[in-house]
């Protein structure tokens, strides 16, 4: 008798798009093979749980039959290119959604193991063919992200990917994009050689170069990259061990021309705005809060039930956000109202209640389904954000934006090291508590206190929330505050993230 192995199933979804078919297949395969639930990811991709072995088979075949895979969502290859969810802009959204899904196919592996496995199509074996042009008989050393961010919004953390494109516009049209490379979340407690770290800008080029500038810089990292020490192998260390000049002339040796010096870009900040807004092309978009991406049935609040009502009668699309929320978009004024009606029936406009801080909170799965998690995450932050919210309450801040990130590991999926206030497991109950990232995700945080519990985190963030409520000036953030006041220093090079 085999054990019931249970197992993790990712999509890969470019540019973080589904249609209400592919919706309703998600909802319907979550009960069918399922833990009843799926899960928005940081990477606005879904991930399923608690899928038995033997129900792995049939259920990316299900995924299949609407026209979804999952190649290449783990991996030592390219993964899921985020872009920006911003319904404000819709005629442009559509486009960068296109680019990211051009960048994707691209940097696709070739290999055909994945429909002969899975799809049980028939096997290929040809020798002489070159299987692989871009990764090579050898792939990637270590997984490799991209991500689109449209300024000001940069919801997609730009700077925390291992190529951030800014798009450039020119009177309102997409004309080509600022390239930043090396940036990245993971790290090993206890290892400083380790580090979370920003992308550093190389500069513009425009936009009928993007894809082939992508294959070269990955390409770099491919032939330079740490093979030898897996915890060293992110594209971050080999641009910090060669240098990011070295890296750059590198890529623009293989791309045959030089990058254009970066054009101006500005970003107001990372989190998502809520409720429905008319885009530019007369289309609504509703962008519904959904705490840690955590889509299923609670006790009282029947989301799962809610978002399949309004896909059985979506004629849009349902964007996912890399803040682990859900954009209803592209809906008619008349859908308008159907969809109204259920979003009243449901009571989903209920985020308005919810405090700034916890509409601008991100955790990962972590335990129970993470085999890597050290500490909780997704089932304990709602707790502790509560227990912050009174803090925040008192001192007049429920509507004071504050990133709030905790990650149950030091891989980092939350992008803790991001947030300005960051938590990192380091074992049941007991995390390493960072401060000082930038609202607009242009700044690490730094370590404040080791290895705490939840009654230590809350003693010290008193002290701290009530210095911030009296003394900030204007319109200053919560992690602006704590650098000029000395809570923290500044970190805007990951190599200076574990300096004292
Ligand atoms: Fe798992 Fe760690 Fe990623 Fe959280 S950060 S999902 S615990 S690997």
């Amino acid at each position: 008798l085999e054990p019931a192995y249970q197992f993790m199933v990712r999509v890969r979804m470019p540019g973080g798009v589904a249609t209400p078919e592919q919706w309703l297949k998600m909802d319907e395969l979550a009960e069918k093979y399922g833990n009843q639930s799926f899960k928005i990811t940081t990477r606005q991709t879904i991930q399923f749980h608690g899928i038995l072995k033997w129900n792995m088979k049939k259920h990316m075949q299900e995924l299949n039959s609407v026209l979804f895979d999952t190649i290449a969502a783990c991996g030592d290859v390219n993964r899921n290119v985020m872009c920006n969810a911003n319904p404000y802009q819709s005629e442009l959204h559509q486009e960068i959604f296109e680019w990211s899904a051009k960048i994707s196919e691209h940097l696709l592996p070739r290999t055909n193991a994945y429909y002969e496995i899975w799809l049980d199509k028939e096997k290929v074996i040809d020798t002489q063919e070159e299987q692989e042009p871009i990764y090579g008989s050898l792939y990637l050393p270590r997984k490799f992200k991209i991500g689109i961010a449209i300024p000001p919004a940069n919801d997609v953390d730009v700077f925390s990917q291992d190529i951030g494109l800014i798009a450039v516009l020119e009177n309102n049209e997409l004309v080509g994009f600022n390239v930043a490379i090396g940036g990245g979340m993971g790290m090993t407690h206890g290892d400083t050689a380790t580090y979370p770290q920003l992308s550093r800008l190389i500069g513009y080029v425009s936009k009928d170069k993007i894809v082939d500038v992508c294959e070269k810089i990955m390409t770099v990292q491919r032939d330079y990259g740490d093979r030898s020490v897996r915890k060293y192998a992110r594209f971050k260390y080999t641009v910090d061990r060669l240098g990011l000049d070295h890296v750059k002339s590198e890529i623009e040796s293989r791309l045959g021309y030089t990058f254009e010096e970066a054009k101006p870009f500005n970003f107001e900040h990372t989190g998502d705005r809520y409720g429905w807004i008319k885009g530019d092309d007369g289309k609504y978009h509703f962008t519904l809060f959904i705490q840690n991406g955590r889509v299923r049935d609670f006790d009282n609040y029947p989301l799962k039930t809610a978002l399949r009502e309004i896909a059985e009668i979506h004629k849009g699309e349902f964007r996912f956000t890399g803040n682990q929320n859900v954009v209803i978009a592209n809906v008619g004024a008349r859908a308008k109202k159907a969809i109204d009606a259920i979003i009243e029936k449901y009571q989903l406009t209920d985020s308005d209640k919810y405090s700034a801080l916890r509409r601008n909170a991100i955790a990962c799965v972590a335990l129970p389904t993470c085999g890597l998690a050290m500490a909780e995450a997704e089932r304990y932050l709602p707790s502790l954000i509560e227990k912050i919210e009174g803090i925040l309450d008192e001192n007049g801040l429920h509507d004071q934006d504050i990133t709030i990130r905790m990650s149950g590991c030091p891989n980092g999926c939350s992008r803790a090291a991001m947030g300005e206030i960051g938590f990192i497991g380091k074992g049941p109950g007991k995390y390493n508590f960072y401060l000082g990232a930038s609202h607009t995700g242009t700044r690490l945080n730094k370590i404040y206190k080791e290895n705490i519990g939840e009654e230590e985190i809350l003693s010290t963030l008193r002290p701290i929330i009530e210095h911030y409520a009296k003394e900030r000036s204007g319109n200053e953030y919560f992690g602006d505050f704590v650098i000029r006041t000395g809570y923290v220093e500044a970190v805007t090079d990951g190599r200076n993230f574990h300096n004292q």
